[in-house]
């Protein structure tokens, strides 16, 4: 038998097989429910991925199909999430977005006040929000400026990192005091990660290497030195009788990469459909988690 990779989170080595794609294999810690991929991909591998701009344009297996026709499917999110930020920041500061793109969340925060920068591992995508802003978008974060940070924003990030601890580690190293990281991630809790591993796009190898369920997450935040202040969870996905599932995937399709037309009332059909699976789910499958993403408040303790 070969020898498991311990868990990126508790550092287990009591993991068991969820599903397995393209040559790669999601196991689950049975001490903290992470799922991880194991063999992880070469740094090599993992580079070569976010360097082709198929990932963010055409690759729609394991990138996006048109990540830029998904900016009014995430700007909801992102006005979302600068008002939680401001929340806890009013005088708002310095904020730092790791995994920028093309600097879409960017030119939002900056707009609502914010002094911004940013790190993309993409050099295409990279260039494009540099243009973007008029401002250095940096490749990693050791290339960023010595300065400290009031916030760190990661956007679907966590997930493609092979060591989630040590990075969110680094980070909270760039956190003034008292300063705070806020995070999304898919829910590794959600029915279709646990149920239906087949039908989960977030199992999406060799992008996605590490998946957390709510407490894992918590988990791995505490490692890291940071101290979580709230998870909570976003994204309402709940399973739906298997002719509807069948009759909407199209139009779900449509939402999830922007391309639906049109849009509000694409937006408006699909919330009704959710709101009627969501009925039909408390009555056939009751214990299932419908959320399908993580959202996090962390803080480096002062
Ligand atoms: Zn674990």
């Amino acid at each position: 038998m070969s020898v498991q990779r311990p868990c990126p989170v508790c550092k287990g080595l009591d993991a068991t097989p969820v599903i397995g794609r393209r040559n790669y294999q999601y196991i689950r810690c049975g001490g903290c429910q992470t799922v991880y991929l194991d063999p992880m991909p070469s740094a090599e591998e993992a580079a070569a991925l976010y360097q082709n701009s198929a990932y963010f344009m055409g690759d729609e297996g394991t990138g996006y199909r048109d990540y830029y026709a998904m900016h009014k499917a995430l700007a909801p999110h992102f006005h979302r999430r600068l008002r939680v930020l401001a929340k806890h920041l009013p005088r708002r500061g310095r904020l730092l977005d790791v995994g920028c793109a093309d600097g879409y969340f960017l030119e939002m925060a900056r707009a609502d006040g914010w002094e911004v920068m940013g790190v993309e591992v993409s050099e295409e995508m990279a260039a494009k929000a540099s243009g973007r802003l008029n401002i250095p978008i940096v490749t990693s974060v050791d290339r960023l400026l010595p300065v400290e940070f009031d916030a760190i924003t990661m956007w679907e990030v966590l997930e493609h990192l092979p060591d989630p601890v040590a990075e969110l580690q680094c980070l909270a190293q760039r956190l003034r005091p008292g300063g705070f990281l806020m995070l999304s991630t898919p829910n590794a809790g959600h029915w279709q990660a646990l149920r239906a591993p087949e039908t989960w796009t977030a199992y999406r190898p060799p992008a996605h290497l590490v998946l957390f369920t709510a407490d894992s997450l918590q988990l791995a935040l505490e490692k890291a030195g940071l101290f979580p202040i709230r998870i909570w969870k976003v994204s309402p996905l709940p399973p739906l009788p298997a002719w509807l599932q069948q009759a909407t995937r199209p139009l779900a399709r449509a939402l999830a990469d922007g391309s639906a037309h049109p849009w509000t009332l694409a937006l408006m059909l699909w919330r009704g459909v959710r709101l009627l699976g969501w009925a039909w789910q408390k009555v056939a499958h009751p214990q299932d988690d419908i959320f399908a993403t993580l959202e996090a408040l962390a803080c480096r303790p002062a």
